[in-house]
């Protein structure tokens, strides 16, 4: 019995060394990748195509509320009391002749209950699923000339893609953009997203050139910076659209925030979070979020995947509305 116990543990031991050693390495790859950012004329110079997107709407997957600490870190938030609801959303830009990119893919409502059910085991609301961009998108644009782009592959931004080609005639490819650091980098917060765009069986992976800032191929007006400090192939998706408002230049920069305060306030994700959830490059993420600020004061809107009050506020209808 005393063998037994004496192996366990070892077993428990040895367990929490592989454990340390891989969240070290991720660690240690994640604070090496510091690209420089672009400047804002450089973002701007993409307002001049011709065609540019004439729509953008969003499909949030599903929405739980949470409390802030959740998302910022407490000590650093001028407004803990806030409500909060966490979002998950699908961006669908559309040009003129039917070109369709779509931003993140949400999760389909079983998804969305699995991801929701630790974090509603540690305090949150019950995760309400409002249904897949398979169900919800896929029908309006079924036949058009598909690409999409995900600001980076973790599960809640990709989950959803697996429904969207399952929606789609079997024959339909949609091009899958990726700047070179989200295709070869990955780490163990990343391997299921990786996995479920093997799984997606539409996607196209294409590599866009390996730059700070690289325009989208056939999108017009859009552009990927490479964002970093969240996962190692985290980027920052951008538009310019002209609709019957004028010509706004839109950023969706996936979770560098999770709540648009860490942003206006510059406050940091919770330090359990990024030490052990998952690891991220705080220096790296407060110079993307001082990008973010300067680039809102610009005149430019923010969109973060995570944040549904915020993204009421942006002017952004729902999809199909
Ligand atoms: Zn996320």
């Amino acid at each position: 019995m005393r063998r037994l116990a004496r192996w366990f543990a070892l077993a428990v031991a040895a367990l929490l060394v592989l454990v340390g050693v891989g969240l070290a390495l991720a660690h240690r790859q994640i604070r090496g990748i510091d690209p420089p950012l672009p400047d804002l004329a450089a973002l701007r110079a993409f307002a001049d195509a011709p065609d540019l997107p004439v729509r953008v709407s969003v499909w949030n997957s599903a929405s739980q509320p949470a409390p802030r600490r959740f998302v910022l870190e407490p000590s650093r938030d001028p407004d803990p009391s806030r409500p909060y609801t966490m979002s998950h959303a699908a961006v669908v830009l559309e040009w003129e002749d039917g070109r369709v990119l779509v931003v993140d893919a949400g999760m389909d409502a079983e998804q969305a209950r699995a991801f929701g059910r630790p974090i509603e085991a540690v305090g949150a609301e019950v995760s309400v699923p409002h249904g897949s961009i398979g169900a919800h998108v896929a029908p309006a644009i079924t036949g058009r000339p598909l690409a999409i782009a995900f600001t980076h592959l973790h599960s809640d931004h990709v989950g959803g893609a697996v429904s969207l080609c399952a929606a789609l005639p079997s024959e339909t490819r949609v091009r899958l953009f990726q700047t070179p650091a989200q295709m070869d980098l990955v780490n163990y917060t990343t391997r299921p997203g990786h996995a479920l765009v093997a799984a997606a069986r539409c996607l196209a992976p294409e590599r866009v050139a390996d730059a700070p800032l690289a325009a989208l191929p056939d999108r017009p007006g859009a552009f990927v910076i490479h964002a970093a400090g969240h996962t190692p192939g985290s980027q920052i998706v951008g538009a310019w659209v002209r609709d019957a408002t004028g010509v706004r230049g839109f950023l969706f920069a996936g979770d560098a925030a999770n709540a648009i305060d860490g942003i206006r306030r510059d406050v940091p994700k919770p330090w359990p979070y990024r030490a052990f959830i998952v690891p991220e490059h705080e220096p790296r993420l407060a110079r993307v979020r001082a990008f973010l600020r300067e680039a809102e004061a610009a005149g430019l809107v923010l969109a973060l995947a995570h944040d549904e009050h915020h993204l009421a506020t942006t002017g952004i209808t729902s999809f199909g509305d």
